[in-house]
């Protein structure tokens, strides 16, 4: 079992207030990925659980027992974190034996356990080599085998893959997404990167200076972000925030589109995000803009378009990658009414 409960949990720092009551309920087996700007709150919270940081205000349990006295070692929990310090003299399979060895484990435990590890994340040949001798993703993967030998409650990460070049950040995405189909245990993954979240997570909580600002599925955050923060941090590129003043005039002319935006009254600002923006011919669309910036991605392509008609603001489109339209070029823009997010004049989605 590895359910997670943090009830009113706060950190201060002398006078600093770093965690600002949080309330989360993790459920057994979940992959919970803590998300959110560097210095937000995430590596304390995690600490929190773990039992490295102390707790200043309100509880934790785990499995319905409260452990915010406890010490780490008596709270079952695994952590994995960015810089992995293996043991340079013992070779793989001594290092990832090492928690069972201190735990007392006989020899032939350690080594059942090791080997099976080991195969989970395809470590088997190397298992007589010393860490000096492995690349930087075959370490990480070693320190996070240490971490699982013991069978532990549940796994804390944080930010584990962010020294790893790009590529082996992708493979290594992967095996932790498939250790997590094959233990089935808990997990609560802290990261300031948002594709890491959304590719892991069954579930995201955005921490914005140190309060959660929302939880859910990738996708309700994705669709629904209920704020202004969670709608510009989730999803690349940023969604485009434009007035709704400016909005509704755009679509002065449209019954439908008409209605709909002025059905949001109390709106302030309005999201819409790249893809749901199509070109047009000039003069068919809501915004005649001009084209500054042609990101070519390959399998697809980013315009960065200004429209003069609303001073400085900079639109982005997403296009197929097959599109030749070039820098300096005019376009009509047309928003896709039924995607666009409306926000009050606090955030907080409408
Ligand atoms: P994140 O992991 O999201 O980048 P942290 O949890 O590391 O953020 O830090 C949150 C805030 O708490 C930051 O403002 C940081 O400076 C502060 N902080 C972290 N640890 C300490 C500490 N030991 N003493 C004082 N302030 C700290
Ligand atoms: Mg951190």
């Amino acid at each position: 079992m590895g359910k997670i409960e943090l009830s009113q949990v706060e950190k201060w720092f002398g006078e600093t207030q770093v965690i600002k009551g949080i309330n989360l309920k993790i459920v057994d087996g979940e992959f919970l990925v803590f998300v959110g700007p560097s210095g937000c709150g995430k590596s304390t919270l995690l600490r929190m659980i773990g039992g490295l940081e102390e707790t200043s205000r309100g509880k934790i349990f785990i499995d319905g027992a409260d452990v915010t006295n406890q010490p780490p070692s008596k709270r079952g929990l695994s952590m994995v974190f960015q810089s992995y310090a293996l043991y340079p003299h013992l070779n793989v399979q001594e290092n990832m034996g090492f928690p069972l060895k201190t735990a007392g484990a006989t020899k032939s435990q350690i080594k059942e356990s090791v080997m099976r590890v080991a195969k989970i994340l395809k470590l088997e040949d190397y298992l007589k080599r010393l860490p000096k001798t492995l690349s930087g993703g075959q370490r990480q993967r070693v320190a996070i085998g240490r971490s699982i030998v013991r069978n532990p409650t549940a796994f804390l990460f944080d930010e584990p893959l962010s020294n790893l070049d790009a590529a082996l950040r992708v493979d290594m995405r992967l095996e932790i997404a498939k250790m997590h189909r094959d233990l089935g245990s808990t997990m609560i993954y802290v990261t300031h990167d948002q594709v890491e979240a959304m590719t892991l997570a069954d579930r995201i909580a955005v921490l914005d200076s140190g309060s959660i600002s929302q939880v859910g599925s990738p996708k309700e955050l994705y669709d629904f972000p209920g704020n202004l923060f969670v709608a510009q941090f989730i999803g690349s590129p940023k969604m485009n925030i434009l007035s709704y003043v400016e909005i509704s005039k755009r679509f002065e002319k449209e019954a439908v589109g008409r209605e709909a935006i002025n059905s949001y009254e109390n709106a302030n600002q309005v999201g819409i995000r790249a893809e749901h923006i199509q070109i047009v011919p000039v003069g068919k669309g809501n915004f005649d803009a001009i084209v500054d910036v042609v990101e070519y991605l390959g399998a697809e392509t980013f315009l960065i378009a200004h429209a003069d008609s609303i001073g400085d603001i900079r639109i982005r489109v997403a296009t197929d990658g097959g599109t030749d339209i070039s820098r300096g070029a005019k376009v009509g823009l047309r928003f896709d009414i039924s995607k666009i997010h409306f926000f009050d004049s606090k955030g907080v989605r409408v």
